[in-house]
């Protein structure tokens, strides 16, 4: 049996190896970080949190026709998944103004979009994930032109698969963050996670804008109850989809 080799530890998952080299072990950690790393916490629960809210909405998603590269979770904090290579971007779909969208454009924060934006930022901490135009994206040669186009139909699928099941939970989705990987017959499938971490998500029954915030902003911005805001989506998400099978 060949030992489990850390390849690679982000801010929030640990990948390892696994006897199949097609197949990757994600550990998800308690770790929390906010602003390119500059903040630094734990949020106790979180990787457990995490690893079954994205267990779950991949499952939403497959069952949708969306390929994903989640196959299992042999234990709470662990995902196996598909080897891919990553493309270097972060995929981002927004429904209602937040976050940078407000301080880059003076958007307020609240306001729904006519149409969901899809954007599209360079995954690079050196230089801070910068937003990027089409041709910047091209000229870099960071995708090519089609699978541009894929990413942005999948992101616009994902969107509506997502908004419809949190909605169900009771939830608002704002906005989130993909990443997409390519197999090695080139197939784009999506990759890396879905949860509190990398979406905005507010309570659809609160109106105090710090009070409805059940996403990684309440460690970001200091809000507290992060663990319970976490656990909450974790008990929405669950009651849905059993309410649904
Ligand atoms: N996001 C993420 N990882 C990143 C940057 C953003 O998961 O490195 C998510 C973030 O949680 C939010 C969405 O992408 O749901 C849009 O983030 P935004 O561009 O507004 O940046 P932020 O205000 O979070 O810095």
């Amino acid at each position: 049996m060949s030992v489990p080799e850390k390849l690679y530890e982000g801010k929030a998952k640990i990948l390892y190896t696994t006897e199949n080299p097609s197949i990757l072990l994600t550990h998800f950690k308690d770790d929390a970080t906010a602003f390119n790393a500059q903040k630094k916490g734990q949020i106790i629960g979180k990787g457990e949190i995490n690893c079954a809210i994205a267990t779950e909405l991949f499952g939403l998603l497959e069952a949708a026709g969306i390929p994903t590269h989640f196959i299992d979770r042999p234990a709470p904090k662990e995902m196996l998944v598909k080897s891919v290579k990553i493309l270097p971007l972060e995929v981002v779909v927004r429904n209602i103004a937040a976050g940078s969208l407000c301080q880059q454009t003076g958007l307020p924060v609240g306001k729904v979009l006519k149409t969901p934006l899809v954007e599209f930022y360079f995954k690079n901490d050196e230089l801070g994930d910068p937003l990027l135009t089409r041709d910047r994206l091209l000229l870099l040669e960071l995708a090519t032109t089609e699978q541009l186009e894929q990413l942005r139909t999948q992101a616009q699928q994902i969107n509506q698969i997502l908004t419809k099941f949190f909605q169900e939970c009771g939830i608002i989705l704002v906005d989130f963050k993909l990443e997409f990987g390519l197999t090695p017959n080139q197939q784009i499938i999506l990759a890396d996670e879905i949860s509190p971490d990398t979406c905005r998500l507010w309570n659809q029954s609160e109106t105090d804008p710090d009070g409805r915030v059940m996403d990684k902003d309440r460690f970001r911005r200091d809000l507290g109850n992060v663990e319970d805001a976490y656990k909450q989506v974790l008990e929405r998400v669950m009651a849905t989809k059993k309410s649904q099978n």
